[in-house]
């Protein structure tokens, strides 16, 4: 490789919107095999907003909603941002939550009013010993994720929230795979919400329900079958994969975290960046050959 030729590469790549922090990054990229995307606000527009509020018996969406938004209230997730936008859109006013938690791929939790409550995923809830009786089938079919609300021991309601898949995502994903790309959808949502966004975006594989922690174990796990990984993430979750992957791929919209342990950013946060990148990595090594 010589570094003029790499230049060129790392320069013809910002004119599309792509930032290369390593030339290495552009010479790995035409070695790639297999491409895991996050699904939130890499696949997706990472903007959710609330769909539906399912109430248990004797429950009203709106003191569900007040609830959830007065948990949520300290929370950065995407999802608290919805949950929080549709509390403001119905113009509730928030209750004061003390000793809150964010649970990192579960939930949050904090006292109201004097009682404990909960705001998250189902198999959370249930671990901390609640009784789930009503069903979130009706939303996961829709790709929604069901945030599940919940009081000391009784559950209250659930609240579905949707985020729509970019508009390019599925076009990008198919130029993916016509590459030759084995391409992976990665997330700590349940299975169900995930396996309707991935037939969305048209992908090979889904690994859901992977706690933060994990998803760079799911990248190394690929390597040591000898697979040339790349990782396209947004999240602070994201950080260690995009670090641990052969090439890891920031979208520029996301934290500063997930920018700061990628090689590669995209700008427009199109996953077209992605196959672009390959594209320009193999006419540079072409060219150095
Ligand atoms: P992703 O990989 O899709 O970015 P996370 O690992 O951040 O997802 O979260 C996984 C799951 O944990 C979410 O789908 C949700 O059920 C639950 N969760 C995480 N943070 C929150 C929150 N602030 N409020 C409610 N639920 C949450
Ligand atoms: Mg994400």
């Amino acid at each position: 490789a010589t570094p003029m030729s790499v230049m060129v590469g790392v320069g013809k790549a910002a004119e599309h919107g792509i930032l290369i922090r390593q030339g290495e990054a552009l010479q790995t990229s035409s070695k790639l095999d297999t491409i895991v995307l996050d699904k939130t606000g890499t696949i997706t527009e990472g903007k959710p907003a609330v769909i539906a509020i399912l109430c248990a018996d004797g429950q009203q969406e709106n003191t569900l909603l007040q609830l959830a938004a007065s948990l949520e209230n300290g929370s950065e997730h995407p999802l608290a941002m919805a949950v929080l936008r549709e509390a403001e859109r119905r113009d509730l006013t928030l209750s004061e939550a003390t000793r809150f938690e964010a649970i990192n791929g579960k939930g949050v939790t904090a006292i109201v009013n004097g009682q404990r409550y909960r705001l998250g995923n189902q198999r959370w809830l249930e671990s901390e010993g609640i009784n789930v009786s009503l069903s979130s089938d009706s939303l996961t079919q829709k790709g929604a994720t069901p945030l599940f609300l919940a009081s000391e021991g009784t559950l209250l309601g659930i609240i579905g929230v949707a985020d729509r898949i970019k508009a390019d995502s599925r076009e990008a994903i198919a130029r993916l795979r016509e590459a030759g790309m084995k391409v992976i959808m990665i997330t700590g949502d349940i299975q169900a919400s995930a396996d309707a966004i991935a037939a969305e975006a048209g992908v090979d594989e889904v690994m859901a329900e992977v706690l933060p922690e994990d998803k760079a174990n799911k990248v190394k796990a690929l390597q040591q079958q000898g697979r040339i990984v790349a990782m396209v993430g947004d999240g602070i979750n994201d950080a260690p994969a995009l670090a641990q992957a052969d090439v890891g791929f920031a979208i520029g919209t996301g934290t500063d975290v997930a920018i700061e342990s990628a090689s590669i950013t995209l700008m427009g946060g199109s996953l077209h960046g992605v196959a672009d990148a390959m594209e320009i990595s193999s006419a540079t090594v072409r060219n150095i050959k």
